[in-house]
């Protein structure tokens, strides 16, 4: 029998309501210890899917009036009996609530729990749990698309056709092989050639667009890198829309990196505004430069800042050199003011640029279209089934491998024993995708991620 666990559902902020989540065998018990219907009735007699409105106590005594919601198994988020009790959402009635649940007899669920048990219990798959967590740190439009067709399965039924044409295939050739005397057909070479074709065609759309999945459901790591005064902080502030960095004509003022995130668009960008390029005599802007020229380094996408209203400087020159080979846009900036920079030169160098007056904030929708181009985003299809992260990219990565092998093993003749083999690893990795035969590490691992209460 699992232990019944509680823990608060909603944010960790004041706000009209807060939500405390009990689930288990002793969820029902637990919570008529905690809150009293009006009209008396117990939450053991409801029918699942019930709401009760009444009132919740702590050592006998009433502190808020609540409503109760009760779930029956296995018709609920879990699986399990669970009962949401929802009180007005300041932080102390919410902590009090849970505090009351917990000296009850539940007991305080571990991060992702909740999910955990739905995936134990066999509600969603390992990949639909894992969209649970993408959903709730979507943070656009298309993020949150691209989440929910997940936890709708979109990704599981993919890989679950992929599964069933190669164990099909699998149980072909095992049975042509393990049974010679019986009358059964043999698994023709083009027939299996064309599964695992079209097996591997499968899998590598999936990998080829994992990267620009992961920029739109993560966000990207972004640098925005110039010579001091050329705009960095009137940009950062442009698209985040708030004062984040401090903006002055004096050379240098930004000495740190400010960072924050911004959306453009559908597209998260978490920034960082460095400290302006240049040689410095001044130690604590010299650390801010090296940091800025690591940033350079490191961020997927770096915005080029140059001010069009001064000729192009050796820090101009510098920056240019350091963006070569990196996913870059040239920004140039102050086109409301006359034009003294060689901007052909920069065009040249970059293989993106784009004219903005970021004090005036004119041209944000041609930097939303660069930048989304630059990171290969423009097409991105959120109704497409997609990778979420690591661990599901590599296990198709894996998947993907050992059919090419068993591919080109079909194509030199080899046994059909040792193609299955081979086969059978491919889908021991997609069965580990889905959680079918995922070990207990690795289902630790990704629901200890998870936020309490998910
Ligand atoms: P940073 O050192 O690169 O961060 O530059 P700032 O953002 O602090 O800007 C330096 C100065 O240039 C400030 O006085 C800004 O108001 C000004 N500035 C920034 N963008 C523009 C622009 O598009 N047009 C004009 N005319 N001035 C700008």
């Amino acid at each position: 029998m699992a232990e019944t666990i509680a823990a608060v559902a909603t944010g960790n902020s004041a706000a009209g309501i807060g939500v405390i989540r009990i689930s288990g065998d002793r969820a029902l018990e637990i919570a008529q210890t905690v809150f009293k219907a009006v009209d008396g009735t117990p939450l053991s007699s409801l029918n699942g899917y019930t709401a009760k409105y009444g009132r919740v106590f702590a050592k006998g005594e009433g502190y808020d009036n609540a409503v109760a919601l009760v779930f029956k198994a296995p018709k609920s988020y879990t699986g399990e009996d669970v009962v949401e009790i929802s009180v007005h959402g300041g932080l102390f009635i919410v902590e009090k609530t849970l505090e009351a649940v917990l000296a009850a007899g539940a007991i305080p669920a571990q991060a992702g729990e909740f999910t955990k048990r739905a995936f134990l219990n066999g509600k969603m798959d390992l990949a639909q749990a894992e969209a649970v967590a993408s959903l709730i740190s979507a943070s656009g439009q298309q993020a949150a698309k691209a989440s929910y067709n997940l936890l709708q399965g979109s990704l599981s039924n993919k890989i679950n056709s992929v599964l069933s044409s190669l164990i099909d295939c699998s149980a072909s050739m095992a049975a042509w092989v393990d049974y010679p005397d019986e009358e059964i057909p043999e698994l023709s070479q083009e027939s299996l050639q064309r599964t695992l074709e079209n097996a591997e065609a499968q899998l590598n759309s999936l990998t080829d667009n994992y990267e620009s999945g992961i920029i739109m459901l993560q966000g990207v790591d972004t640098v925005i890198a110039g010579k001091p005064n050329a705009g960095k902080s009137t940009l950062m502030n442009m698209l985040s829309g708030e004062e984040k960095s401090i903006v002055t004509h004096i050379e240098g003022t930004t000495r740190d990196i400010v960072e924050g995130s911004v959306r453009l668009g559908d597209l998260v960008l978490h920034l960082s505004d460095t400290a302006g390029l240049r040689q410095s005599e001044d130690i604590v802007e010299a650390i801010g430069i090296k940091k800025a020229m690591d940033k350079i380094d490191t961020a997927a996408l770096v915005l080029a800042v140059f001010d069009s209203s001064s000729p192009l400087s050796a820090e101009d020159e510098d920056l240019i050199e350091a963006c070569k080979g990196k996913t870059a846009v040239a920004v140039i900036n102050k086109t409301d003011l006359p034009c003294l920079a060689d901007c052909k030169k920069i065009e040249a160098s970059f293989s993106r640029t784009v004219y903005i007056s970021a004090k005036n904030g004119d041209g944000a929708d041609g930097l939303e279209n660069e930048i989304k181009e630059a990171l290969g985003v423009e097409q991105f299809d959120s109704s497409q089934p997609m990778l979420a992260n690591q661990r599901q990219k590599q296990c198709v990565a894996n998947a993907a491998a050992h059919i090419k092998t068993a591919l080109e093993g079909c194509l030199a003749g080899v046994t059909y024993d040792a193609i299955n083999v081979m086969i059978d690893s491919a889908v021991d990795e997609l069965l580990s995708l889905t959680g079918k035969k995922a070990t207990q590490e690795v289902v630790n691992n990704i629901f200890s991620r998870f936020c309490v209460g998910k």
